[in-house]
């Protein structure tokens, strides 16, 4: 298992593939207490090659319970904030070492062009370890003067801590599935919890790299665990498990609801990371090429698998038709092929049911009246492969307009009055990001305030970074991740009184 469409693969990335993988429970590697297994399918070819576990219910109480043992007693509990920190540190290190390997195990698991993660998920990856580890040290309470009316003979002092939540589920989605959970283990570790990781069932492989990994860093047993599954069963057990305190999800804004129903039974901490139908506004002092480019990396990253994807473009009307044209040119152009590819400009989507899904959408725009300006079909071969796709002729009904599709497809459509610009841009049950691409300040001013959006770029769409709050208005979610906000996600505050 060197070689994959005629690439061959770092050493790490093949001894990794030729070992079992086992899931990490307690600091062991261990089989599905069921002993089933699911396929790991390489999307340029729709073959599996290699299995992992299919843990299930059984499997998530084995980890509950080593995350809870973890958590209270051993040697956890007493790593002090600068231990957490060195850990992370350890564990970015080791990230950056295996960088290489991590990127080519994304390459083929997801389908992602390879130098995409190496530079964007294994980089940005190890970056938000490295900044997460600074927070373990500036976990802050406050101190307060107190009044108490009631009781004006004694003196009182009071202040605040705040303490690591306990035990954290997360569950993550498939489409940058090394970031998505280091996005979550990284301030839940930083903070002092202790947790169970389930990665997507498509994309399961760098997150038991990572066990791995965190292992070799020195993390005591228990403290991370990793049980992979299928969502309706080993996700739905952790979700609806009593023993956690906080779930932390990112996936559709379907099983975010069910998540989120399942953890209020117990009352769970939730943060719920969703779905998106970001636009990209275009005003009419945009040089049509800038524009273009602009709005091809919006939709066409990652295959268009991105919550935050611009996926609805508004162009003024006097330079829609030029967007349009330079749009559909540089989605002709791009090289599709397999991930594993240092070539490949745009790779497979992730599997052969996100593909009928995101083909059931161009479909159906066709069938409501759509036109594709560029693509509007499956690639060559039997890869999970969509043309990038720019559909035209749409209206706000159609449902390609209206819902996620999660590939690369964009809607274009021209407005006339940037006034009536925002109403359309907020006509989505969805808020998680949108783009604005003018240079007129005052106009973009107005603008940000209307649009109701968790993230607002100007000029620039998809940039993620460390130090900004990250997570969605209205049905995108309920939570931010990333900054400070992270921090909170993952600790308890406690209010201490005390009479002197
Ligand atoms: P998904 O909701 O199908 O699955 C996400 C995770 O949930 C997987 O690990 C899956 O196994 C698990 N799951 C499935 N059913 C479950 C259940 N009943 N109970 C508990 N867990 C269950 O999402 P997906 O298809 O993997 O990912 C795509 C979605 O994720 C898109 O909607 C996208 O917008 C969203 N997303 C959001 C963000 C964000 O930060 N807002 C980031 C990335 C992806």
């Amino acid at each position: 298992m060197n070689r994959f469409h005629g690439i061959e693969l770092h050493p790490d990335t093949a001894t990794f593939l030729a070992r079992p993988r086992r899931m990490l429970i307690g600091g062991e590697w261990v089989e599905a207490a069921s002993g089933a297994s699911l396929p790991v399918t390489d999307p340029a070819s729709n073959e599996a090659f290699c299995h992992v576990p299919a843990g299930d219910a059984a499997d998530i109480e084995r980890a509950v319970a080593a995350a809870r043992q973890a958590f209270e007693s051993g040697e956890w509990p007493r790593h002090r904030p600068v231990d957490r920190e060195r850990l992370l540190l350890r564990l970015a290190d080791l990230l950056e070492a295996h960088a290489q390997e991590f990127a080519e195990l994304e390459a083929l698991d997801n389908g992602k062009p390879v130098m995409m993660a190496r530079h964007v998920d294994v980089a940005l990856s190890i970056d938000f370890i490295r900044y997460m580890a600074g927070w373990a040290t500036k976990i802050e309470g406050h101190t307060m003067e107190l009044s108490v009316p009631l009781v004006r003979e004694r003196e009182f002092f009071g202040f605040t801590r705040r303490e690591p939540v306990g035990v954290v589920g997360a569950i993550i989605p498939w489409n940058f599935p090394l970031l998505m959970a280091v996005w979550k283990v990284a301030p839940a570790l930083a903070a002092g919890c202790t947790m169970i990781l389930k990665p997507a069932e498509d994309t399961p492989l760098t997150a038991l790299r990572l066990g791995e990994l965190a292992l070799e860093a020195g993390y005591p047993a228990g403290v991370l665990n990793v049980v992979t599954g299928l969502g309706h069963t080993a996700g739905a057990a952790l979700a609806a498990h009593p023993g956690i305190q906080k779930i932390a999800f990112t996936g559709s804004t379907e099983v975010g609801k069910l998540v989120g129903k399942a953890a209020m039974e117990n009352m769970t901490r939730v943060s719920l990371e969703l779905g998106g139908k970001s636009p990209v506004i275009v005003l009419d002092d945009v040089d049509p090429a800038v524009a273009a480019a602009g709005a091809a990396q919006a939709i066409f990253f990652n295959q268009g698998q991105v919550c935050t994807a611009g996926s609805r473009l508004y162009v003024h009307k006097s330079r829609f038709d030029a967007v349009v044209e330079a749009l559909s040119g540089i989605a002709a152009g791009m090289r599709l092929g397999p991930g594993i590819d240092p070539a490949t400009q745009i790779g497979p989507l992730v599997s052969k049911v996100q593909q009928g899904r995101v083909m059931d959408y161009v479909n159906s725009g066709f069938a409501e009246g759509a036109r594709a300006a560029a693509g509007g079909a499956v690639g060559d071969g039997p890869g999970c492969f969509v043309q990038p796709t720019v559909l035209v002729d749409v209206r706000e009904d159609m449902r390609v307009v209206r819902e996620e599709i999660f590939g690369p497809v964009v809607v274009a459509q021209p407005f006339d009055d940037v006034e009536e610009i925002a109403r359309r841009a907020n006509d989505t049950p969805y808020g998680l990001a949108a783009s604005i691409w003018s240079n007129d300040l005052s106009r973009v001013h107005r603008l940000i305030p209307k649009i109701k959006a968790g993230t607002v770029w100007v000029n620039c769409h998809n940039i993620i970074e460390n130090v900004m709050p990250f997570g969605g208005f209205k049905q995108s979610g309920i939570g931010r991740e990333a900054g400070r906000s992270a921090l909170e996600l993952y600790t308890e505050p406690k209010s201490v009184i005390m009479m002197l």
